[in-house]
């Protein structure tokens, strides 16, 4: 290599959870001539193992790593997994579900949720929900692919996963391992600097093994060894919008077929998470410490499960927010290591995706290009800004009076950037986008009409063009009910998929 040569040599991964082996997978996928990529992660520590659920973008990562989707749901026992079911949310008694896609189709420049609201309270109304392709689908049990046609009803809803995130960690790791990456265990017990430029030159494993590296993936979850505990980059802290500090996890025994989406059930204080695996029932109560205690905790999610539990309550504690800086010197944060929003829209894995690939979009040279690294963290704060007020509003719009939570976070101040947005609702029913919003509008309107948050005023548009959509909007749900009706079962599409047979 020449002197004028400032490529990345030598990437070291810290951490082998998600984050590190998602890392790892990619980096020897794009990484393909001169740069050695390293993982090390500790077996004594092991990994935090309870990210099951997912969201529609994690099919595109697994496609760019060139995994089959067959291979994949049948390596992690996944499940398909078509939105959230909300339960309790917006009173004690009420659901509503977040769908993957839009409500209905547009048939004017005026939004369809418009012409719904406008006929909500009028004899023969039915739910918003009905008019998502992925709730009727979701409520009859089936599953398919959607269609590429968009003239089908069935191009119009979106699908991700629910897998068993230790398995997904293992799956990754055989396909790093593949490609080239090598894997080191050992605990890191020191964290070298340089002296001049402070940045990171090696780390060393108990037993006096050192790794050097131009460029550190930190993974190393809640512990963030090299992003906090070596460089002491600071971190914002949200708990005071996000209160809930805590998670217990439980599996349970399946239950009869896997239902093809996750239910959130809001609970005393926080909330209860079921995700059906193909082999169990992944179960958690997330809370706040100031409003239950652990033991508490653990017992009310004992005796809230729908099957025999599965081994004994694992308990985890984290704090929300983000670090200030996702990448700082020659440190990129990725995973748990960068913050942590809690897993009410299951968004972590996707930061971790979304982190990836802006390092492959933004890749450095050995000059570290502060200009690089400025851009990355303004898009990294961007996105995990928009995901925060999106689970804000969650806890926002509840009408729930019953307990101190509720109460504290019914009536606490929201962020600027969230207020705005729900004001615009409020006047006028209208769903503002944000740059680096994940959550597009319909995933809006799914949690102010499902929390019962309806606007004083339409949009005025809608009087000036005089249409009367009710006939309109009673055929659309009922094709697209009888489009879900002709599609095979959740499991039996998981059957066919990989080649198993389904229960009878
Ligand atoms: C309660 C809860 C529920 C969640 N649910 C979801 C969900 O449904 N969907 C979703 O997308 N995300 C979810 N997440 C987030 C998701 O679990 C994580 O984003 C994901 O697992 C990535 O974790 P990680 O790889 O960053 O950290 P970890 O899995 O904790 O891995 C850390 C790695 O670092 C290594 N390590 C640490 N210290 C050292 C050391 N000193 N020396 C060597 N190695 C070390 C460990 O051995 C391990 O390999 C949830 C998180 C929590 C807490």
């Amino acid at each position: 290599m020449n002197e004028g040569d400032r490529r990345i040599r030598s990437v070291l991964v810290v951490g082998g959870g998600s984050a590190g082996w998602m890392s790892a997978a990619m980096l020897a996928t794009m990484l393909k001539r001169d740069c050695t990529v390293t993982l090390v992660e500790s077996d004594a520590i092991g990994i935090v193992g309870v990210g099951e659920a997912t969201i529609p973008p994690i099919r595109l990562f697994n496609e760019t790593l060139g995994i089959s989707e067959a291979d994949f749901i049948r390596e992690t026992r996944g499940t398909f997994k078509l939105g959230i079911e909300f339960v309790d949310w917006g009173q004690v008694g009420t659901r509503y579900f977040h769908p993957f896609g839009p409500h209905g189709r547009n048939f004017d420049m005026v939004p369809l949720h418009q012409y719904w609201l406008k006929t909500r309270e009028e004899p023969g109304a039915f739910p918003l929900e009905d008019l998502s392709m992925a709730w009727q689908i979701a409520r009859a049990g089936r599953m398919a692919r959607p269609v590429p046609d968009q003239r089908s009803l069935l191009s119009t809803f979106d699908y991700a996963y629910h897998f068993d995130a230790s398995l997904y960690a293992a799956f990754l790791r055989r396909h790093a391992e593949a490609r080239g990456v090598t894997r080191v265990e050992g605990k890191i017990d020191d964290v070298t600097l340089n002296g001049e430029t402070g940045f990171v030159e090696s780390v060393t494993l108990e037993g006096g093994q050192k790794l050097e590296a131009d460029l550190f993936i930190d993974c190393s979850g809640l512990r963030a060894l090299l992003i906090e505990g070596a460089l002491q980059t600071g971190f914002e802290d949200w708990s005071h919008w996000l209160p809930c500090d805590r998670a217990v996890a439980m599996p349970c025994a399946s239950a009869g077929a896997p239902t093809p989406y996750t239910r959130s059930t809001a609970r005393e204080a926080g909330w209860q998470w079921r995700i059906p695996l193909q082999h169990r029932i992944g179960n958690g109560y997330v809370y706040s410490s100031q409003f239950l205690e652990d033991d508490k905790a653990a017992s009310l999610l004992a005796s809230r499960l729908d099957g025999e539990a599965l081994g004994d309550p694992r308990f985890v504690r984290f704090r929300t927010g983000r670090r200030k800086q996702h990448w700082n010197r020659n440190v990129i944060a990725v995973g748990l290591s960068s913050g942590f929003l809690e897993p009410l829209e299951s968004t972590s894995i996707h930061l971790i995706q979304a982190n990836i690939s802006k390092l492959i979009g933004l890749f450095p040279d050995r000059d570290f290009d502060p200009a690089t690294i400025a851009e990355f963290n303004r898009i990294a704060h961007a996105e995990t800004d928009r995901i925060r007020d999106f689970l804000i509003l969650h806890y926002k719009l509840t009408q729930r009076q019953d307990h101190e939570l509720w109460r504290y976070v019914s009536a606490m101040d929201v962020p600027d950037t969230l207020a705005l947005k729900m004001d615009h609702f409020r006047r006028h029913g209208r769903l503002i986008a944000r740059e680096m919003d994940l959550f597009a509008p319909p995933s809006w309107l799914a949690v102010h009409i499902g929390q019962h948050n309806y606007p004083e005023g339409l949009d005025p548009l809608i009087e000036h063009r005089g249409i009367d959509a009710r006939d309109y909007l009673a055929k659309l749900r009922a094709a697209m009910a009888a489009e879900a009706a002709k599609l095979p079962s959740h499991e039996a599409y998981i059957a066919g998929l990989t080649g198993t047979a389904a229960a009878a």
